[in-house]
């Protein structure tokens, strides 16, 4: 087998590719080399050799639901097409009954996880997310629950004024399996004045993970790209979440996410990301990220077509099925917003790779090849 370095055409890749054949970290010039680098086949090569040498040829997916409990949100971020002022009439808050429904639906249809995320409603107690959690595993007992971004942990820890640890606590007794990414945004102060200027700050968001990390919880981080940011605040981002998880070793995941900006408030967007975009910002992460397992690629985000391409590229996760999407769908995604098992499974084997299911703890589930 010829050596990694051995197959980049592109001279300036090639100390990029010694260092990822010694299982050496990259820099962060190394990233924002990668980030401007039109040889996509030279990054393919880097991406896929840090990709095979964590997953071999398993591409892991889920069967999951998605539970928006609320779009009524305090903060009305200008990036968010989803949530609502209260009293509109398209604003929506799901009742217990409601959400317990579609729980029993979904675990009688055979899915493995729920996500649960919703908008900063001011009038929800941290004891209606327990009852919530606590519904759900009475309902399905095994039914996996990712639940709430660092900016609703932040957000109920101060209408309760209680520490997050002890928020996590109580949300973990209740049945809480794991964090998703979100709220991460981009980190930088200067994007996030634009994008969001309400959330909390990127330190903030990085202080939570480090409490919910402390606890034992794994968690997702996301990053939001394809807006005002430039690839220098792509390399910011990287690096806080590296140096975070040198310290605690709790992402199991990272999760780009491609940003649509249908119905949004976001001022100055600049081109739509092109495949060359997605495919830089994927390839760049898997390499630059060598310490967090995971690299996940939101089908509905980015279109089924490119992240099965994706799979090339670094990712090893092809996300779920998430029945009942509603925040990206809000914002344009032209994608169904749900895939059957036998669809993403069909992407993946037609890319080369074998379908694993699991739930977001990377724990088998059901069928599997
Ligand atoms: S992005 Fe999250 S915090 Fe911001 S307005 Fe939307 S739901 Fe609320």
């Amino acid at each position: 087998m010829k050596k990694l370095p051995d197959t980049i055409a592109d001279a300036r890749l090639r100390p990029i590719a010694r260092r990822v054949w010694e299982g050496r970290p990259v820099s962060g010039a190394d990233a924002l080399l990668m980030l401007n680098s039109s040889s996509i086949l030279d990054l393919g090569r880097l991406a896929s050799f840090v990709r095979g040498k964590l997953h071999g040829d398993a591409a892991y997916y889920g069967v999951s639901m998605n539970l928006n409990f609320t779009n009524i949100c305090e903060l009305r971020c200008p990036l968010c097409a989803f949530s609502r002022d209260a009293g509109r009439k398209d604003a929506y808050l799901l009742t217990l009954a409601d959400m317990e429904r579609r729980v029993k639906k979904a675990a009688a249809a055979g899915v493995d996880e729920v996500h649960i995320v919703g908008g900063l409603h001011p009038d929800l107690p941290l004891s209606y997310f327990e009852d919530l959690l606590r519904s759900v595993k009475r309902i399905a007992p095994r039914m996996f629950v990712t639940a709430f971004t660092a900016v609703e942990i932040d957000y109920f820890s101060r209408r309760e004024g209680i520490a997050p640890e002890e928020t996590l606590r109580r949300l973990m007794a209740a049945g809480l399996g794991a964090m998703p990414g979100g709220g991460a945004e981009i980190f930088a102060p200067r994007v996030r004045k634009i994008i969001a200027p309400k959330k909390i700050s990127g330190k903030r968001w990085l202080e939570i993970m480090r409490a919910a990390h402390g606890l034992g919880l794994k968690t997702n981080a996301t990053m939001l790209y394809n807006h005002v940011e430039k690839p220098a605040d792509v390399v910011d981002h990287l690096a806080r979440l590296r140096a975070l998880q040198e310290e605690t070793g709790g992402f199991k995941t990272f999760v780009p996410l491609a940003y649509h900006d249908a119905n949004t408030g976001v001022p100055a967007k600049r081109r739509s990301a092109t495949g060359f975009d997605d495919i830089r910002v994927y390839a760049a992460a898997r390499v630059f990220l060598h310490n967090i397992p995971h690299l996940k690629a939101l089908w509905m985000y980015v279109g089924e077509k490119m992240a099965q391409t994706l799979l090339n590229f670094g990712v090893d996760d092809f996300s779920g099925t998430y029945s009942g999407e509603r925040v990206v769908h809000a914002a344009g995604a032209a994608t169904a917003d749900r895939g059957s098992e036998a669809f993403l499974r069909e992407l993946i084997e037609d890319a080369g790779f074998r379908p694993v299911r699991v739930n977001a703890s990377y724990e088998p589930c059901g069928r599997s090849a």
